[in-house]
């Protein structure tokens, strides 16, 4: 079972398998177990980021196919929130084993539709695959509380009960570690699903509920549904769905937090970030430097949690040129290359972007240390590629530096203590990342006790917690109450319901009815 969808995902013609259809380049919608041509009469051409050749094209659902997999999922509850935990726990075990097998042909698809290196893509997979093992302890994590004794004869218990059609609605960057950070954990706690994926690389998606299928997931447990802003619309405003996990920018987030929320939904929503890294002069040189260069231009900078600021504290900005020559190492490329550190940005739209707020960063006065503006990749010259850039003397108040921009760009700024470092982070609307680099495990507590962003990491770039915690971006970055993943997705996933009980002796009879409050 594990083998049986390997080699047929990738043929000349590009990516294919069930999901795909096979006689034109459509991805397909999923629909009460079905892979099912769209009949929407707008579709999205999807481009392979590093040639601009269209790979598939991605249909905007039609109103009749949303409401079908809103009804499959809805029907498929009745039943699959009363399977045993236990079933729903194996249907984890052998997902995360076929996820596992398929691990290469997920980051084809990946690098395909998206553009990360190949080597990246398998780690977008890792991720999202942890989330996945995490959902195997779902038997612990699904306890109810209990107390015996709250009055005479009388016991209390809590359940964590799951809410019913959730959905989940996703971005570009992650394309397959993101939808399991939703489905899977909603799916465990016993609820149903509708998703849609990012337009931009819905592939890997795709191949996952393909993949959960042959594990053996009931008919619509799981639907995928494809579109914009018509789709998420439709998320927001259906009243069968309970609950809807977005990841996307700020401008998505806000408005399906507020529409959502108008509906009566509970909603969770991880939006942009500004994430910054701290060198005091006491770091370890070499590695700080590395993991600088990792963090800002790994993945072409389009990481939620890319560290794009680097903050010199006093005499670290002496290290300023040694950055730029690790930076201006690094080999731009096709990501299905061999030797690819970065790929290309998912758009020409979104590569435009990057070279504008690059140049605004100029005209207002910051310096380009290191510019792939013009970077030339032989064999791919129509893909979207800019190589590692990197702007000095930034300003808080300069656009560079107010916008998230989403590319392999890093804006350093110089400061003279720790405290100015973290008065400019706190000022900083964000709260999604930010790293230290210091030796001084004094400084680093101080560190951590003041910085008011959710995620810090103490030599460590990318403070992503793994699963048995939870994704923790506060402030500007994060709406909603409860967070992604670990206990919080529990949470997230379930509703709390208590229920108090009397059993008494036969021969204990009340006498008379109570009718004040018990004291
Ligand atoms: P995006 O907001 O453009 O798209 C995300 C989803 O929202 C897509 O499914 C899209 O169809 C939908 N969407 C887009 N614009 C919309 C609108 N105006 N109204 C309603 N729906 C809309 O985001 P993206 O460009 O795909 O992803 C990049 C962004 O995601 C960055 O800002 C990045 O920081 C953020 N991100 C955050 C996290 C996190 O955990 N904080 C993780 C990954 C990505």
């Amino acid at each position: 079972r594990v083998h049986l969808v390997q080699n047929q995902w990738i043929n000349a013609a590009g990516v294919r398998s069930r999901c795909y259809s096979v006689n034109a380049p459509t991805t397909k919608l999923f629909i009460n177990g079905q892979f099912v041509e769209s009949k929407a009469t707008e579709w999205i051409d999807l481009h392979n980021p590093a040639t601009n050749e269209v790979v598939t094209r991605v249909p905007k659902s039609t109103q009749t196919e949303m409401e079908d997999a809103v009804a499959a999922a809805k029907d498929a509850f009745k039943s699959w929130s009363k399977t045993s935990i236990l079933t729903r726990q194996q249907l984890m075990f052998k997902f995360q084993n076929v996820i596992k097998a398929n691990m290469k042909e997920l980051a084809k698809n990946i690098t395909l539709e998206q553009g990360k290196t190949l080597m990246d893509a398998e780690g977008d997979v890792l991720r999202g695959l942890q989330v996945v093992e995490h959902c195997c302890s779902v038997t612990s994590l699904q306890l109810g509380e209990t107390l015996p004794g709250i009055a005479k004869d009388m016991d209390t218990h809590s359940y964590k009960i799951p809410l019913g059609v959730c959905a989940g609605i996703t971005p570009f960057n992650f394309p397959a570690m993101i939808p399991l950070w939703m489905f899977p954990m909603a799916l465990v706690c016993g609820n149903t699903y509708v998703i849609k994926p990012s337009e931009r690389d819905p592939g890997a998606c795709m191949m996952l509920v393909e993949m959960l299928q042959d594990c053996g997931a009931p008919k619509g447990v799981v639907n995928v549904i494809h579109g914009s802003h018509d789709s998420v619309n439709f998320i927001c405003d259906n009243p069968d769905i309970r609950a809807i996990s977005f990841v996307g920018s700020d401008q998505a987030g806000k408005y399906i937090y507020e529409r959502g929320s108008k509906h009566g939904k509970r909603v969770q929503c991880n939006m942009g970030a500004k994430n910054h890294g701290v060198i005091m002069p006491d770091a370890n040189k070499e590695n700080t430097l590395n993991q600088l260069v990792g963090a800002a231009f790994g993945a072409a900078g389009q990481r939620c949690m890319a560290l794009t600021t680097a903050v010199f504290v006093g005499d670290a900005k002496k290290w300023i040129p040694d950055l730029i020559d690790r930076a201006q190492k690094l080999k731009v490329n096709a990501g299905h290359e061999p030797d690819a550190d970065l790929g290309p940005v998912i758009s020409p739209q979104s590569k435009q972007r990057i070279l504008d707020l690059v140049e605004s960063g100029k005209q207002q006065g910051a310096k380009i240390l290191l510019d792939g503006r013009d970077v030339k990749v032989p064999g791919y010259e129509k893909g979207n590629f800019v190589g590692p850039t990197i702007l000095a003397d930034v300003k808080p108040s300069m656009t560079c530096y107010t916008e998230e921009i989403f590319g392999p760009v890093l804006v350093t700024m110089e400061v003279d203590t720790m405290d100015d470092a973290v008065n400019l982070i706190n000022s900083n609307p964000y709260g999604n990342g930010t790293a230290i680099f210091t030796t001084n495990g004094a400084t680093a507590r101080k560190f951590t006790q003041d910085i008011d962003v959710g995620q810090v990491g103490v030599n460590v770039p990318i403070p992503v917690p793994l699963p048995m915690f939870s994704f923790t971006g506060s402030r500007g970055s994060f709406m909603g109450d409860t967070n992604f993943y670990g206990k919080a997705g529990v949470n997230f996933y379930t509703q709390t319901k208590t229920v108090t009980q009397m059993w008494r002796e036969q021969d204990a009879t009340d006498t008379k009815a109570a009718v004040s409050m018990p004291v």
